[in-house]
């Protein structure tokens, strides 16, 4: 595997080193296509290294948490990038890029450093864009007095009194993860549902120190310079009635946006998901299907979000450019 650009152009550029777009490379190494990997973070996996359970929902990971499937995505990749390397085809892995711009005419992508390196500009033959999901972020009232105890991601295990903020599968892994060691664990949801995983929500109403608060969102914060202590105060959703609570920390977790933001001028979005056809072909602005533009995962318009989708969407896009690329269809050892 090179860590460092041998060239601009590319056949393959992938943006998004999570399932999807491993899973696009690993396709494409396999036969024997040349792969520039790019991503904003430091390592990859994606959104795996955050999910500390086992990952019930996908075949093969029913006993392999979030964070040790990364580790052995990532494990996979290093395999199938060696066995390439040894028929002369490299992959280019290229952490700590953002990808702030695309030109759909062109194929060129502007690559923004995360730790300060020098900005680049690369192109490839066909782009596929993974880029997945992030935290969706709380403007509360009060907010930024009241860090660093209130957090997105990170432990914020010490005091009584921990109030997570959802409904969906990680705020409840979170609660589930304090639980033990907090006197109080409080929950607050807009909705009058959980819309996390049904063990999950089976597990978090065993909880004996649980005060759930559904139908009902914060509306603002405040914290008391001398407790540290975080007055949360919670109002149902029809104006009915607001309660208080005190507590030592607050975990945000609402849900997620797709990572989209630099596709806007480039891309057929519709709320902010890229449109594709049924092999994942992206389209322009005016609505003309890309043969050379493909995108997976989390990012795609009505997919289901979870690591199968992205691998089986990695997958079929491998597939449509290995298709492409040798005009027979077929693997160059007739596989
Ligand atoms: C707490 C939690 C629990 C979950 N539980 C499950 C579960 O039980 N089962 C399940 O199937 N799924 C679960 N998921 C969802 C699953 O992790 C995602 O569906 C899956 O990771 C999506 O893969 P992806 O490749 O599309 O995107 P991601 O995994 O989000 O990867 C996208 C990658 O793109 C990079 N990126 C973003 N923007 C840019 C840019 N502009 N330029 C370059 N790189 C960029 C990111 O750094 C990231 O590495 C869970 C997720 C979380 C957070």
């Amino acid at each position: 595997m090179k860590e460092a650009l041998s060239k601009n152009c590319y056949p393959v550029v992938i943006a998004g080193a999570g399932p999807a777009g491993v899973s696009v490379a690993l396709g494409l190494l396999e036969a024997r296509i040349e792969v520039l990997l790019i991503d904003a973070a430091p390592d990859m996996g994606g959104q795996l290294p955050s999910i500390p359970s086992p990952i019930t929902n996908f075949a093969g990971g029913y006993k392999v948490t979030g964070r040790t499937a990364g580790k052995d995505m990532k494990e996979a990749l290093l395999a199938a990038a060696e066995r390439a390397g040894e028929d002369g085809v490299s992959l280019t892995y290229l952490p700590n890029y953002q990808v702030a711009k695309f030109d759909a005419r062109t194929n060129e992508l502007q690559l923004k450093s995360t730790v300060q390196a020098k900005d680049l500009t690369v192109c490839g033959e066909r782009v596929v864009f993974c880029t997945g999901y992030r935290e969706r972020r709380l403007q509360l009232p009060g907010q930024a007095e009241c860090e660093p105890a209130v957090y997105y991601h990170g432990k914020g295990e010490d005091g009584d009194t921990a109030v997570v903020i959802g409904g969906g599968d990680s705020a409840l892994l979170k609660l589930l993860a304090v639980a033990p060691q907090m006197k109080n664990v409080i929950l607050i949801h807009r909705n009058k549902h959980l819309k996390a995983r049904p063990d999950v929500i089976a597990k978090v109403s065993n909880l004996p120190n649980l005060e759930v608060f559904l139908g009902s969102q914060v509306v603002a914060l405040a914290r008391n310079a001398q407790t540290g202590k975080i007055t949360v105060d919670i109002e149902t959703m029809d104006g009915g009635g607001r309660q208080t609570r005190q507590a030592d920390w607050l975990a945000v977790k609402v849900g997620y946006l797709p990572n989209t933001e630099f596709l806007a001028d480039s891309l057929l979005l519709e709320k902010g998901h890229v449109v594709v056809d049924s092999a994942l072909h992206a389209f322009d602005k005016e609505e003309r299907m890309l043969p050379t533009v493909f995108a997976g995962g989390d990012i795609v318009n009505g997919s289901f979000p979870r690591i199968a989708t992205a691998c089986g969407h990695g997958m079929s896009i491998a597939a449509e450019i290995i298709k492409a690329t040798f005009e027979n269809g077929s693997l160059p050892d007739g596989k």
